[in-house]
């Protein structure tokens, strides 16, 4: 495996060397073909478990990297990699995907922590970062998924597991506010450098450079929020070391997506306040960009800075805007459009309709009978319909459109939960079957309609905290 180190090699201010801890019996749960193709992986790699399980030395010995972040608005001054380790960058088609070990034991930033990752989380993060591909926004994505027979302590005992994480770069806003905090402005500018020269070259060719790509991390990271918003995806932790400088959704905890439709849904339970409810995403995305901007002040002006974040609102709302419209099948935002969305994001409130289901049912007229059902019936539904169905008649292929935006699959909580399940009794089936669903949620799978159902009752229950 030809790895490069250019993140390493910017030196030890940035990333500590790890020597990785092997998992006990370690065994090669799921792997990702899709995603092995990114890298020019045909066929799985020999003693593929044994490298990423830290079982055959390295060239190089992987690095953890240091950030700091603002957690529940809460600085601290020092957080970094504690149980992940990344291995290096591996190069196809001229892009460089750096590899990164989640779970692989201690690093010099654990703070005490085991530097592991259980099978429960390891499972959530591996299906979901492929959801959200599949649903086409911008993710970290997953190679594959190691079990083993080492046992970590949570609220019980569980089996310890390793995902490999795929990104351009697995950069933080947090990596550049630890510098800052610290006075060190040098290394602010160099790892600016780094990532404008590496991730963001059309930044060069402006006059300011450093600026320009503050506001391309802005644009970014509204599109992916549009995203998030458009797809009833909530993600629970949103501190600015969760933030990638690349505008990638990471580091996946208790994330959910929304099923009955409620705009102050929480779904992490240790979220008391819910600064992180769902209609809070796109205000704490552009408080974050605020403080990544803030730590980044050494290579601008504060009003210069404050100018581009300013553009942060509208940036966000064109871009949900139009990706709701087009849920509707509508390829134009127009007053009509926007009204539309209104009256049946209240609707769905006032009716408790599930999300995905009503405009997966919305997309093709022949489903409206069943999306009345989601209403109750309602006759302010169907005098809704009517208008849709008026607004449609003026646009053409309005249904292609609808179903490339509505995915029929989507990662329920539950789902993840029954894959989960099978796998601490030992069947992994399940696992790569939703990641075949999840990498194609818009196309029809009839072996698998019963995940298109409400979920069951028993999935009311489920509770899900930053245990992980
Ligand atoms: P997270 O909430 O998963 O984004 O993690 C926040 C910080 O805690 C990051 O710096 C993680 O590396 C660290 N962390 C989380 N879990 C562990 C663990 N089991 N061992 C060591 N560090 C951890
Ligand atoms: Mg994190």
């Amino acid at each position: 495996m030809n790895f490069s180190h250019s993140f390493a090699e910017l030196g030890s201010a940035f990333s500590q060397p790890v020597a990785l801890s092997p998992l006990n019996e370690p065994e090669l749960v799921s792997w990702n073909t899709d995603a092995a193709q990114i890298l020019g992986w045909d066929s799985l790699p020999d003693q593929i478990t044994e490298l990423l399980n830290g079982q055959i030395p390295l060239e190089r010995p992987p690095v953890a990297s240091l950030y700091a972040g603002h957690q529940f608005g809460v600085w601290v001054p020092q957080l970094g990699d504690g149980r992940a380790a990344i291995l290096g960058e591996i190069a196809n088609e001229g892009i460089d995907w750096e590899l990164q070990l989640k779970g692989s034991g201690p690093t010099p930033y654990s703070r005490g922590g085991d530097g592991r990752a259980v099978l429960r989380s390891s499972i959530r993060e591996y299906l979901c970062c492929e959801a959200m591909h599949g649903l086409g926004i911008s993710t970290t994505r997953a190679l594959c998924l190691i079990n083993s027979k080492t046992p970590v302590y949570r609220e019980e005992v569980e089996s310890g597991a390793l995902i490999v994480r795929m990104a351009p770069t697995h950069i933080r806003f947090g990596s550049f506010e630890v510098f800052a905090s610290r006075g060190q402005t040098d290394e602010v500018r160099q790892l600016a450098d780094y990532v404008i020269q590496r991730h963001y070259p059309e930044c060069l060719q402006s006059d300011n450079p450093y600026l320009t790509f503050y506001q391309k991390v802005i644009e970014r990271t509204a599109e992916m929020i549009a995203g998030w918003m458009a797809q009833g995806f909530s993600h629970g932790v949103m501190n600015t070391d969760n933030m990638s400088i690349l505008g990638l959704t990471i580091d996946y905890g208790p994330f959910g997506f929304m099923e009955n439709y409620n705009p102050d849904y929480i779904c992490n339970h240790s979220d008391q306040t819910g600064r992180y409810a769902f209609n809070q995403q796109p205000n704490i995305a552009s408080w974050n960009l605020g403080a990544l901007g803030n730590a980044l002040l050494s290579l601008f002006e504060t009003s210069e800075a404050q100018s581009v974040l300013d553009g942060f609102k509208d940036l966000y709302l064109n871009a949900y805007k139009r990706r709701m419209s087009a849920k509707l099948g509508l390829d134009k935002v127009t007053e009509t459009s926007e009204k539309l969305i209104d009256e049946l994001l209240h609707l769905m409130r006032d009716c408790q309709a599930d999300y995905s289901r009503t405009f997966r049912l919305l997309s093709r007229e022949s489903t409206w009978d069943q999306a009345t059902q989601l209403f109750g019936d309602s006759g302010q539904f169907n005098a809704w319909l009517l208008q849709l169905a008026e607004c449609r008649a003026s646009h053409a292929d309005c249904e292609y459109l609808a179903l490339g935006q509505n995915p029929k699959y989507l990662l329920r909580n539950y789902m993840a939960q029954i894959a989960i399940e099978k796998a601490q009794q030992g069947d992994y089936s399940e696992i790569d079957r939703q990641l075949r669903l999840m990498l194609q949620p818009f196309d029809e799978h009839p072996e698998s309609e019963e995940y298109f159902a409400e979920p069951p009752d028993w999935a009311k229950q489920l509770s899900l905290s930053c245990s992980s």
